[in-house]
């Protein structure tokens, strides 16, 4: 078994996934390198900031460079100069959330135009095995349906039936050695068809449960109210992993309700538009306020742009879009949220994650 749970508190739970490129604790935060780097930072940053985990987006690695020529490379680890855990998506997401590059949606698959070149393409349950596999990730999503919040019922039910169905035949595909392979659950927040999805991929016994098709643009009760009752019907003795989201308060929602992993491109996303997430809430560097504001970002923040350079320098920075800037701000976002997590595997061990949540909650509410 790759998962074990070590400690619980509630519904949350900790724990460590054990990979073929080591030990992931879990609660685990996933910085997304959608093209095989996290925008800006060299892999040792991403390290020293606490990551055990990256994730790699297979749509873009498949177009460009192509799996081909990562596996002639040496693998997806090798090429990016990661020797630690990587979990490829399946592309799947980025196929349904680019709806008016979607063409036909079949039994056999998925048929798009590529964003790279408008040619036709087509994705199927074996071919995303094969590009995982070439690509060498420690954990392999399967494919699925994810269609945007508020579709039909009898959309969502057509993405529960598809997801299924590619999800036994993904279950017989080609993966690399060592390669776990996560099932994905769809059905919204429709409470039926979310629980058909979960017992059809849970009998499919994969080494890892996902719960997509959410955080997809319903309200945010909505998808926490979801989450609540959607997480404990996943398999205990698995991780679950909450696709797409990284902001701090839904980070500290979903790992209440018991999900071991999620990914996000906020940090660095936030970096590009001149934002700071802190103890203290969203800082807008580009505000006049902070112009001659010597503080760090954060006071409570030990990462390397904290513990050197103050506000106002980062404003400037900012304000004259200078590349460190990005850096800097993606530096200090990827630690905070990385350290929101740490903290909260820590609460969960020590039996207090509702007071570590509410002391969150708090000062981030508060003005910075
Ligand atoms: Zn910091």
């Amino acid at each position: 078994m790759s998962f074990t749970v070590t400690a619980t508190d509630g519904a949350a739970r900790a724990g460590v996934l054990r990979t073929a490129h080591g030990d992931v604790p879990t609660p685990a935060f996933m910085p997304v390198g959608t093209k095989a780097s996290v925008k800006s930072l060299h892999p040792d940053e991403v390290r020293e900031a606490g990551a055990a985990i990256l994730l790699g987006n297979t749509y873009h690695l498949h177009f460009r460079p192509g799996e081909d020529l990562i596996a002639d490379l040496g693998g997806l680890h090798a090429f990016m100069g990661w020797d630690g855990p990587i979990l490829t998506d399946s592309g799947g997401f980025q196929v349904f959330s680019l709806r008016d590059t979607l063409l036909a949606v079949e039994d056999e698959g998925v048929t798009f135009r590529s964003v790279y070149d408008g040619q036709a393409a087509r994705f199927t349950a074996e071919q995303v095995a094969g590009i995982q596999a070439k690509l060498g990730s420690d954990i392999a999503m399967c494919l699925d349906v994810c269609p945007p919040a508020g579709v039909p019922r009898a959309e969502l039910e057509e993405a529960v039936r598809l997801t299924t169905a590619w999800a036994t035949r993904q279950r017989e595909a080609e993966r690399a050695p060592g390669q776990l392979v996560f099932g994905i659950t769809q059905g919204a927040s429709d409470r039926d068809l979310r629980s058909r999805s979960v017992q059809e991929i849970a009998a499919l016994d994969f080494d890892g449960f996902a719960l997509g098709g959410l955080s997809v643009g319903e309200p945010r009760p909505e998808m926490v109210e979801a989450v609540e009752w959607a997480a404990p019907m996943l398999p205990a003795d698995r991780p679950r992993y909450f696709m797409g989201i990284g902001d701090p308060e839904g980070i500290l929602d979903v790992i209440a309700r018991g999900i071991d992993m999620f990914d996000c491109v906020l940090p660095t996303r936030m970096g590009r538009t001149g934002t700071a997430l802190t103890s203290q809430g969203r800082l807008n560097l580009r505000n006049a306020r902070f112009a001659r504001d010597p503080g760090p970002l954060d006071e409570r923040c030990s990462c390397q742009t904290c513990s050197r350079f103050s506000r106002a320098y980062i404003r400037h920075l900012v304000n004259q879009q200078e590349l460190l800037a990005l850096r800097l701000l993606s530096l200090h976002n990827l630690s905070f949220l990385l350290d929101v997590t740490t903290g909260a595997r820590t609460a969960i061990e020590a039996g207090r994650l509702a007071e570590f949540t509410l002391e969150m909650r708090r000062r981030m509410a508060s003005e910075a």
